[in-house]
């Protein structure tokens, strides 16, 4: 890596938190996983995608089905109990709990925003699980309950269990509160009560996987899954979305070796695999 291509990657990370970072030559996908070099030419940019690129991002689907590959866990995970200037208007349920800094981030400003409707009890009572602790799990609660290593949103580093100091989630205000809006701040409820038969999980009012900004407004809003969303979009190829003021295209490309994606130069985009046969490439226009 040059050093241009360094000092770049470090003005985005001082940034901060912008849903995209723009600059011409890299996108970052911001939280967690790897990033995808673009070059500009003229009026376009060409992206090349690699297959590991299918393993990496927010998008990654994790569930019997389809575990974990290595590499895909996000980075900068930090136990919350060690690290007290994250604790921002939330409790935790003991000093266990581990998650990506990023994304305890994007929770902080979801719990701020719960905080001005007047709903504030939160705790956060489970986040990553490495896969020892995750084997431990599935052998003291069995398949009912919890799901073997590696197969696991917790073991991402994109999910985390949310609870209320004041009562069980469903029937807490935090819990209604975050099934209507966290939708807002990207994160979904991933187990709803309605999908039982397509996640393969039961109803889990708590567990909320983070995947970002447009994708999170769109599954709310057609009422998905995140298994049906991503069939949805390996289906339609390429959908148009307008989500809060701003304007999205969002593109499902296969990617068997190798892929080249032309954009727009300039254009903030960000790539993430669907751990499955492709990735999802997301611009802003
Ligand atoms: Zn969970």
């Amino acid at each position: 890596m040059n050093r241009g291509l360094l000092l770049l990657l470090a003005i985005g990370l001082l940034a901060g938190c912008g849903l995209f970072r723009q600059d011409r030559e890299v996108s970052i996908n911001h939280l967690g996983t790897g990033g995808v070099v673009g070059v500009s030419q003229g009026s376009t940019k060409t992206i090349q995608i690699s297959k590991d690129q299918i393993y990496k991002g927010n998008l990654i689907l994790v569930n019997k089905t389809y575990p974990l590959h290595k590499g895909s866990t996000a980075s900068d995970i930090v136990n919350l109990y060690e690290h007290r200037e994250l604790l921002d208007g939330f409790g935790l349920l003991n000093d266990q709990i581990r998650l990506p800094t990023d994304l305890v981030q994007r929770f902080s400003d979801m719990v701020a925003g719960a905080a001005k409707d007047g709903v504030d009890h939160f705790l956060i009572s489970s986040g990553y699980r490495d896969r020892t602790e995750q084997n431990k799990l599935y052998e003291e609660k069995g398949s009912d309950y919890a799901l073997p290593a590696g197969h696991s949103e917790h073991n991402l580093g994109l999910s985390l269990d949310i609870g209320s100091s004041l009562a069980p989630m469903n029937e807490a205000p935090e819990g209604k509160w975050l099934k209507d809006n966290a939708s807002d701040y990207g994160f979904i409820l991933r187990y709803p009560k309605n999908k039982t038969k397509i996640t393969g999980i039961q109803y889990e009012p708590w567990h909320f996987r983070y995947v970002g900004l447009p994708h999170s407004r769109i599954m709310q809003e057609k009422n998905m899954a995140l298994e049906e969303y991503l069939d949805f979009l390996r289906k339609q190829k390429s959908i148009s979305v307008n989500v809060g003021g701003e304007s999205y295209k969002v593109m499902y490309k296969p990617v068997a070796r190798e892929t080249t994606v032309q954009l727009p130069a300039g254009s903030e985009y960000e790539v993430s695999g669907n751990n499955m046969d492709g990735v999802i490439v997301t611009v802003r226009v």
